[in-house]
């Protein structure tokens, strides 16, 4: 199975894209967590990365395209993947599908999480994550036991650097502009399923399964 999880930061793709992950045993691949790890590691790609992101700007397409190139031929991704944050332009969904094409493959399903702007500032500006094992948690909607301390593994939750007001807005704009388009691109192929991303993540993620079945 081949899924991309659309729509905008804070709409819970990374939630939905784990529960996906060990549901159907395929890899999960966040363009967002690879760049961010490489940012972490200053490696080159990180470099490269680092000036766009931290300013809520797209990472330029020929860098992210040649990631997910390399990415989807691993091995783990016989068996299928689920596509979390890429892709984010039209040229990335074009190259995609090229790509997939050479490779005798298709995107299964593309599934759409719908949620508004409102929601979305309210979600990223009170979210934290764990450095150590990723876990994410909300001052509001899911805070930790302990303030700044991971429950599942002890790990110190820090907020992302580009989850501040000013970054999130950007990022939004980027969204209407870039990445929105995609939904009719998706539509036109016949394979987009729009979920509504509100309530429990438990909701959310049943509403998803319908959509993957
Ligand atoms: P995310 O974790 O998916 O919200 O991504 C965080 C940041 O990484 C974005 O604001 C972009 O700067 C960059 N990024 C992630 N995925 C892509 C992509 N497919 N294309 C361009 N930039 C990306």
């Amino acid at each position: 199975m081949r899924l991309i999880l659309l729509g905008p930061p804070g709409a819970g793709k990374g939630t939905q894209a784990k529960m996906l992950k060990e549901k159907f045993h395929i890899p999960q691949i966040s363009t967002g967590d690879i760049l961010r790890q490489a940012v972490k590691d200053n490696n080159e790609l990180g470099v490269k990365a680092g000036s766009f992101m931290d300013v809520g700007q797209l990472v330029p397409d020929d860098v992210v395209i040649g990631l997910i190139k390399e990415r989807i031929k691993q091995v783990d991704c016989e068996a299928g993947f689920i596509l979390d944050g890429f892709p984010r332009t039209i040229v990335q969904a074009e190259k995609l599908s090229e790509t997939l094409t050479e490779m005798g493959l298709v995107i299964d399903r593309v599934v759409d999480l719908e949620v508004n702007a409102e929601e979305v500032i309210s979600r990223l500006s009170g979210r934290s994550t764990c450095s150590d094992c990723g876990g994410m948690f909300h001052e509001k909607s899911c805070p930790p036991k302990v303030s700044g301390i991971c429950d599942s593994c002890g790990g110190i939750l820090a907020q992302r650097q580009d989850d501040n007001a000013e970054t999130i807005l950007k990022r939004l704009d980027v969204y209407q502009e870039s990445t929105a388009p995609l939904k009719q691109f998706y539509k036109k192929q016949g394979n987009l399923k729009a979920v509504t991303a509100r309530g429990s993540v438990e909701e959310i993620f049943s509403r998803v399964l319908e959509m993957v079945k």
